[in-house]
């Protein structure tokens, strides 16, 4: 057999287009919330694949999932219907507000549905001038086009004009400042429960009720981009049954497939019918692979015991960040809900983030930034407490590191 292509650090930069720096070593296997380099030296994952692996590497349930389906039949494309795409959907409905769902690749796909979705049903209903977006500021939906321009950072899509038209932003969390400008000319509110590139910022609950309120009034359609807070994240399968607010849309993927790449967008029997044969699409979304392994995620993660512990491995974080923060106060803010926790550096440490997650590599343990001043933490769902311990005394030396 041929040898297989002998590849360092190095040949990224080589070979890739150098859209990321990655980390200076390579991994090359993991195992629970365990990965391990090139070198055999060992990490814990706190990071999950940023928010996707809710179970792990390697997750027994879910790769025999995959195996048994990569025997039987990959993809079809959407020409012909599939059993494992059938049954992801009426689990996703039955546990959700949604009678109706949409299965892409991404968290940026679902969005662009939803967002397309919203503007089409205005223009069916005969109001053309009806196409306005409100989104807000910090926001982060996707790297396509039409969401990067509904993202609220302009430093990821200014250098891409001419962007959509038709989007507002106002700041996150000012209710006041959103009912300015959601009015009968808005056919869509997209919003994070929890902003989560933008620096896991929780929505007030009285915002995300306004918001509905406001929609309701102007028909709008409320989008909520649950992609990084959906699937169990933060201790209930999505978080907007924590807020008791019911969105009109709810777009989910990251943790819906625990690595392999789906999206899905869930709404209502209404909503869905401005999706006619025809009007929106893609090759491989709702495949029976994707489909198959997500629906074993699933069944795992919509249980009480993997919910539960998601709320009692939220405690087990931050009495053991808050232990660190009292020998070596770096943080102003320990916040966030479930497994999406992000820690704000003081002033004194402001823009050192991704300088603290260099020394936790170091010191072997993955963590996130969530903007410059952020370190953010989303390991797996089921992270075993001895890992929680062993990747917290090394994320403890990476910080008493930085302090000296
Ligand atoms: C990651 C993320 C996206 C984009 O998902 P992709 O799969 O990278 O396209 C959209 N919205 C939120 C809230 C996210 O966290």
């Amino acid at each position: 057999m041929e040898q297989p292509i002998a590849v360092t650090r190095q040949s990224f930069d080589d070979w890739m287009v150098p859209v990321y720096a990655p980390a200076d070593f390579i991994l090359v296997r993991g195992e629970g919330s365990q990965v391990w380099d090139q070198q055999g030296k060992s990490y814990i994952d706190f990071a999950g694949g940023i928010a996707v692996n809710a179970l792990g590497h390697a997750h027994p349930v879910v790769t025999a999932a995959l195996v048994e389906q990569a025997g039987k039949l990959w993809h079809l494309g959407n020409g012909y219907t599939n059993e494992p795409v059938l049954r992801l959907a009426k689990q996703l409905i039955d546990a959700t507000f949604a009678d109706k769902v949409f299965f892409c690749n991404s968290g940026a796909e679902a969005n662009e549905a939803a967002l397309k979705l919203a503007r089409k049903r205005a223009l069916d209903q005969g109001n053309s001038s009806k196409n306005q977006i409100v989104a807000f500021n910090n926001a982060f939906h996707g790297r396509t086009l039409f969401t990067v321009s509904a993202g609220g950072q302009p430093k990821y899509s200014k250098d891409f004009a001419p962007l959509p038209g038709g989007i507002t932003h106002t700041p996150f969390n000012d209710l006041a400042a959103a009912a300015e400008v959601i009015n009968d000319q808005t056919c869509a509110v997209i919003v994070e429960p929890i902003q989560g590139e933008g620096g896991v910022l929780p929505a007030d609950p009285a915002f995300l009720q306004g918001l509905r309120e406001l929609c309701d009034r102007h028909d709008a359609v409320l989008i909520f981009d649950e992609v990084q807070t959906g699937m169990g994240r933060t201790g209930e399968l999505y978080a907007y049954t924590q807020y008791g607010v019911v969105p009109d849309v709810l777009t989910t993927a990251k943790a819906l497939g625990c690595g392999f790449p789906i999206g899905a967008m869930l709404t209502t029997d209404e909503l869905a019918k401005t999706l006619g044969v025809g009007t929106h699409g893609t090759t491989y979304g709702g495949n029976p692979l994707a489909t198959a392994v997500a629906g074993a995620v699933f069944s795992i993660i919509n249980t009480p015991e993997v919910l539960e512990g998601v709320k009692q491995r939220h405690q087990w974080f931050l009495d053991g960040l808050n232990k660190i923060n009292q020998q070596y106060p770096i943080f102003s803010e320990i916040r966030g809900g479930g497994l999406l926790i992000g820690c704000q550096l003081t002033q004194d440490y402001a823009g050192k983030a991704k300088q603290i997650t260099q020394l936790a590599n170091e010191e072997g343990v993955i963590a996130l930034i969530a903007g410059p001043d952020v370190v953010r933490f989303t390991p797996s769902l089921i992270i075993p407490e001895q890992d929680v311990k062993e990747g917290l005394a090394r994320f403890a030396r990476a910080v008493a590191r930085i302090c000296s």
